[in-house]
């Protein structure tokens, strides 16, 4: 079939993938899929072998996953009406076909006599992993379950699909939905220039306000809505912003309540199904973690560690209220406590964030990290002329990545600024796995980095906060990890990994963004090129742990809500969650007045995929835990030592899931992880 989704060639014609291709293609992919599903199926058991088993099966769907991944890329960057309903019309037949692989019990038949061969376990390195894998994800997916359980199992699944597809739809459609136009500049008082011009520029691309007579606009995406809670003096602005956050996802047509509860019931029953007590257990059994009980004990030791200090924090910032606003101590409000946290951080480090926004130019930015992943991992990122690859935005850019010897890695496209089509925060995704191909030449991999960055205005280049730069590193890491992929079996290539591992390349990325030879490299003044001040660096450096009980507290929350949600879901089943949760919290919640609902209606983490980050939030501490750790290698080293990057690369980076990955780490490190480093580098020690 002559279908641009189809086409396999690396130049991706986006301006051909449109929402009516989409169901011709998918269909066709689908049914590609099951035919030769079918034929590893029909296989005489007596002529099984790995090749026609196991390695059959990961090619038998290698076209869908390359023609799907193009669709769901599109629905996160472009979302329209005709590609949302042909993307939904699809999305249950794409996932049903998935569910019923492990289910087939043909194939399963064929996998286990393949499996016991005796030259099975002479097989080597990712090979025997891929085995391993496998039997073990056919397995945890009711591969041995009696044929009404099955059947029950893939409606579960579909049904989980649509839902929480649902759910992110609904978080999106709210976002977008709000607006605040304000007409008196008064309001404006305390806001950064840039966020009033973006106000201004907002409404004016709305056809509200005029350049004689401004209106500003502000919504609930993180560039308009940040500087309003940070830095408004005006607290009815930051309660109007913050009051209408708080309410995306329980209102009207956009509410997530009745949703989430149908789909924690659905995650149990498919727990109890598969024989686990849980979902946690179930998600759990196969990552770094093996359970719901080692996660909950991670998030309560730290919680303990941290506790202490937490509270003094919010007794500090409740007494620094007090003191400027000559009044009683109180609990803050919640749209209060960024405000006047930030208000007593620039008075105890005289440090503002936005000092540093003219040294990060988003250009300059880019081309540091590339310098830097280039000394340390040995890489050249290369720009593509604007025009000379096809883009699915006019803001889209795409880049090459080779290494010293000249071979092409693999390429990638970003997307840096916010879109009312796009999904909101950032990430990292693939488009093709390519890598080393048995017999023929390595094959670059293909993927992309996306993110809502401020923009350019007024004439200047998008200039950064540095949370932002952070981000801008993080997602390269990600993106690393899977171009520099040297894993045959494409579905243990990059960040197939573990979720409580994969965000080791990429957290760990965030470290060069604190060091001052790394960021002499690229933080330089975007009108002057002077670096960054000293005594800005060091007051920088001061300010970047006050209030990190308070960092950490949130993250452990989240993680804790996550968990309990899951470990305890028939618990949630009748009444309102966010009672029970504010209860299940109340150690680990800034105390506030009015208490501040918790964000289970919009916590899209963990519910717009069927699993995603459920029961897996943790990961994000337990993955510090470990790129805080692995960084201090480099300290030691040297942050741009080649030896190091190198070793990083070949026992983490282009290993894939070809290996356990606690084996990868303790590779890498000649020991298993230890927490002191996060609390070190967390001032919390
Ligand atoms: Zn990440």
């Amino acid at each position: 079939m002559d279908n641009p989704f189809l086409d396999r060639s690396f130049q991706m014609p986006w301006s051909q993938l449109t929402a009516d291709r989409v169901g011709p293609a998918i269909k066709a992919a689908l049914a590609d899929a099951e035919a030769a599903l079918a034929r590893i199926a029909a296989r005489p058991v007596g002529s099984v072998n790995y090749q026609n088993t196991f390695l059959a099966l990961e090619q038998a769907t290698e076209s869908l996953n390359e023609s799907w991944a193009k669709v769901t890329h599109l629905t996160t960057v472009a979302d329209a009406a005709p590609l949302r309903d042909a993307h939904n019309a699809m999305l249950p037949k794409v996932s049903a076909c998935f569910a019923k692989i492990p289910l087939n019990a043909e194939v399963w038949l064929r996998l286990k006599a393949a499996a016991s061969l005796p030259a099975v376990p002479a097989l080597h390195g990712e090979h025997r992993r891929f085995v391993d894998e496998t039997m073990a994800d056919f397995r945890q997916q009711g591969a041995d379950l009696p044929a009404e359980k099955k059947a029950r199992l893939e409606a579960v699944q579909s049904e989980l699909a649509q839902l929480t597809q649902k759910y992110s739809e609904n978080v999106l459609d709210a976002t977008n939905a709000w607006e605040l136009l304000v007409s008196d500049p008064a309001r404006l008082a305390g806001l950064p220039a840039h966020a009033q011009e973006s106000a201004r520029q907002s409404a004016l691309k709305k056809g509200q306000g005029t350049e004689a007579d401004p209106v500003w606009r502000f919504t609930l995406h993180g560039p308009s809505q940040e500087p309003v809670m940070l830095y408004a003096e005006d607290a009815e602005l930051r309660r109007q912003l913050w009051s209408a956050a708080a309410a995306v996802g329980q209102e009207g047509a956009q509410d997530n309540r009745e949703l989430i509860r149908r789909i924690l019931a659905l995650r149990q029953e498919k727990a109890a199904l598969l024989g686990q007590p849980h979902f946690a257990d179930l998600v759990l059994q196969r990552r770094m973690a093996k359970s719901g009980a080692t996660a909950l004990a991670f998030i309560e030791d730290l919680h303990g560690r941290v506790r202490t200090a937490f509270m003094r924090e919010c007794r500090e910032l409740e007494a620094f209220k007090a003191e400027q606003t000559k009044s009683a101590p109180a609990p803050l409000a919640p749209w209060e406590t960024a405000f006047w946290a930030d208000r007593l951080r620039r008075m105890r480090y005289d440090f503002d964030e936005e000092q540093l926004r003219p040294y990060f130019p988003l250009p300059g930015v880019l081309a540091g990290l590339f310098e830097i992943t280039g000394r340390v991992f040995g890489i050249r990122v290369t720009e593509r002329p604007t025009g000379a690859v096809e883009v699915w935005h006019p803001e889209v850019k795409f880049y090459d990545v080779h290494d010293r010897a000249g071979r092409h890695l693999g390429s990638f496209y970003t997307d840096w600024h916010p879109r009312e089509s796009k999904r909101g925060g950032a990430w990292m995704n693939y488009l093709i796995t390519g890598g080393p191909v048995a017999g023929g030449p390595r094959a670059p991999h293909l993927g992309l980095m996306c993110g809502n960055l401020t923009p350019a205005q007024g004439g200047k280049p998008a200039l950064l906060t540095h949370h932002e730069v952070e981000t801008v590193f993080h997602e390269f890491g990600h993106l690393l990890h899977h171009l520099l992929g040297e894993v045959q079996i494409k579905s243990l290539n990059g960040v197939n990994v573990a979720w409580d591992f994969v965000e080791l390349p990429s957290q760990i990325m965030e470290n060069w963004c604190w060091e001052r030879a790394s960021l002499d490299l690229f933080a330089r003044h975007h009108e002057t090129g002077e670096a960054i001040p000293d005594p800005l660096f060091q007051r920088m450096i001061a300010a970047r742990n006050f209030r990190s009980a308070a960092a950490t507290m949130r993250q452990l929350a989240l993680a804790r809500m996550d968990l309990d949600l899951h470990l305890h879901a028939t618990d949630y089943e009748v009444g309102e969650l966010s009672p029970k949760l504010q209860t299940l919290l109340r150690d680990y919640l800034v105390p506030t007045q009015p208490p501040a609902p918790t964000i289970e209606n919009r916590f899209t983490h963990i519910f717009s995929d069927p699993t995603g980050y459920a029961a897996g939030y943790y990961s994000y501490k337990w993955a510090e835990v470990l790129d805080a750790d692995a960084f201090t290698r480099f300290k030691r080293e040297g942050i741009f030592n080649e030896q190091v990057g190198r070793d990083f690369v070949a026992k983490v980076l282009c290993r894939g899931n070809s290996a356990d990955p606690m084996q990868l780490f303790t590779d890498f490190m000649g020991r298993p992880p230890d927490l002191s480093a996060l609390l070190l580098r967390a001032g919390l020690v």
